[in-house]
């Protein structure tokens, strides 16, 4: 069932439906968020820029050593290749640790998942290189001596002090790259995934020697060799920081404690938490933290979970509360159910860009289905608009999915948003399928007419998002424009 809720009060402006979308302009020049998105997308800019150039930089050390010089026939330019294809492979697992240590600079530019998205990506042309840095120096120096390249990598295994370790890596890199392939990695629990994942720590720490010790790259008192240690040294401390240390202070700092468990549906619950300093939390939408409930039988579990309202601290409200809202998806998120008021909470975050901080536009649009609805909630009680600047979208099979509704309409109506409820089995028209079968031949901008002139905000499960993202494209909505928040991984 398609259902306008309430009427728009603004005039609606932009292409009707039937007209060929208007593509977006990539910068807005004037509005309240323009100056915030163009810094938004410089910051993007330059991380790519700064990505480009670590690399270069790692292949700069070996031409700054003359490696060219040492290039004269075959077997050298074989074994040199091979020193390149390490020096790009472990710079991009650097780049991969930074990408997952949850820096601010990082999560305020691209936001948490698209940061872990192009760390994923980069895994297997890591992996690649490493192997390629392998089998490439066992098969120059092999020639160098007149062995077989299995032979030569018995040989340095055996006799060349520190290489074993260097073994040991590349078998550790090998088990968290497939363990982390998505047909390997939904056989295991999260946990299973995470702990072989925390390898990769070791794997960096256990090739260093060998970088050290053999070659003459990084000899001591060469410059690359401080280069190199600065690598190791800066990504080690910024994880220890922003991974390890600051979310010990955040939970020291806030103190949470579960105040209590209200059901909504069965499987459907939002857990209340009260704490102190919480207005140092608020103002960020829909953006999530990852819990750690330090009950018996869950401590040891960390689950993402959005803020499904803005935190309660104004004069108005008695006990300072942060709010989350549940769907039991698994046998972690169901015991969550039976937590007792007084259980400490553990924090990490708050993490991501679904909130105000992505906005670039004056007009908004809130697309959820599922779960997806509730982060929509909260943004949509901070995110600022003025009447007729903001369109809610809804979609769930039957009304009793429709999560936090009550407050959703009261919140629309108090601040003069359309809503709209798209409830009912989806539409078997492949073009659509993210709309409920009653919607007919409807399309996105049959709700949002001036769709290429706002946010966009889309959250629910993966594979209706992915229609939602590819209409929004098609009618105009420039990527930068997309906001999107994935619960799974
Ligand atoms: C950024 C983000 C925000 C989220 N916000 C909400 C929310 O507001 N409300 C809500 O109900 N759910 C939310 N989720 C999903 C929620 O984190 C998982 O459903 C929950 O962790 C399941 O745990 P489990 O042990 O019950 O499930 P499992 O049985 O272990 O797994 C069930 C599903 O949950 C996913 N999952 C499990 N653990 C994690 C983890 N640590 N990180 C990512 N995915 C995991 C798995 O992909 C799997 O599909 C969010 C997820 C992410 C990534």
């Amino acid at each position: 069932m398609k259902s306008q809720l309430l009427a728009s009060p603004g005039q609606r402006v932009g292409t009707s439906p039937g007209q060929p979308p208007v593509p977006a302009r990539r910068n807005p020049t004037r509005g309240r968020f323009a100056a915030q998105h163009r810094r938004r997308m410089f910051r993007t800019d330059m991380l790519t820029v700064a990505l480009w150039a670590s690399l270069a930089a790692a292949l700069a050390l070996w031409l700054a050593d003359g490696g060219m010089s040492s290039v004269g026939n075959l077997t050298q330019a074989v074994t040199a290749v091979g020193i390149l294809a390490g020096l790009a492979g472990m710079d991009l697992v650097f780049l991969m640790l930074l990408l997952a240590a949850r820096l601010p600079f990082v999560d305020g530019a691209v936001g948490h998942d698209r940061a872990l998205e192009f760390h994923r990506k980069l895994g297997k042309p890591a992996l690649y290189l490493l192997l390629a840095h392998g089998l490439l120096l066992a098969t120059g120096y092999g020639m160098a001596e007149g062995l077989n390249p299995v032979s030569e990598a018995v040989a340095l295994w055996t006799l060349v002090p520190d290489m074993w370790l260097a073994f040991v890596s590349m078998a550790l890199f090998i088990a968290v790259v497939v363990t982390s392939l998505v047909a390997v990695r939904h056989r295991f629990p999260y946990e299973f995934w995470y702990f072989v994942h925390l390898l990769t720590y070791l794997a960096v720490a256990v090739a260093l020697p060998h970088q050290f010790s053999v070659g003459g790259l990084f000899a001591e008192g060469t410059w690359q060799r401080w280069y190199w240690l600065l690598l190791y040294i800066g990504t080690g401390s910024a994880l220890a920081w922003f991974r390890i240390a600051r979310p010990v202070i955040a939970t020291y700092r806030h103190q949470l404690t579960v105040r209590r468990v209200v059901p909504l549906v069965p499987g459907v619950f939002s857990i209340e938490m009260s704490g102190l300093r919480l207005n140092e939390l608020s103002g960020n939408g829909g953006r999530f933290f990852v819990w750690r409930f330090l009950a018996p039988g869950m401590w040891w579990q960390a689950h993402p979970f959005s803020l499904s309202a803005e935190p309660q601290v104004g004069k108005s409200s008695r006990q300072p509360t942060l709010r989350i809202t549940v769907r039991n998806l698994g046998a972690g998120s169901a015991r969550l159910a039976s937590l007792k008021p007084g259980t400490k909470v553990a924090i990490e975050g708050p993490y991501g860009v679904f909130s105000t901080a992505a906005r670039s536009r004056e007009h908004v649009v809130m697309i959820g289905a599922g779960i997806g609805i509730t982060p929509l909630r909260a943004l949509l009680e901070s995110t600022p608009f003025a009447p007729g600047q903001a369109t809610v979208l809804l979609r769930c099979s039957s009304t009793e999915e429709l999560f936090l509704g009550d407050e959703i309409l009261e919140l629309c109506r108090k601040r003069g948003a359309t809503l709209f409820h798209l409830t009912g089995p989806r539409s078997a028209n492949t073009q659509s399928a993210w709309l409920p079968a009653s919607a007919g031949t409807s399309r996105l901008r049959d709700f949002v007419p001036d769709i290429t002139d706002a946010d966009v905000y889309i959250c629910g499960p993966s594979a209706w998002a992915r229609l939602v993202l590819a209409e929004a494209k098609a009618s105009g909505v420039r990527e930068e424009q997309l906001h999107y928040e994935r619960f799974d991984w």
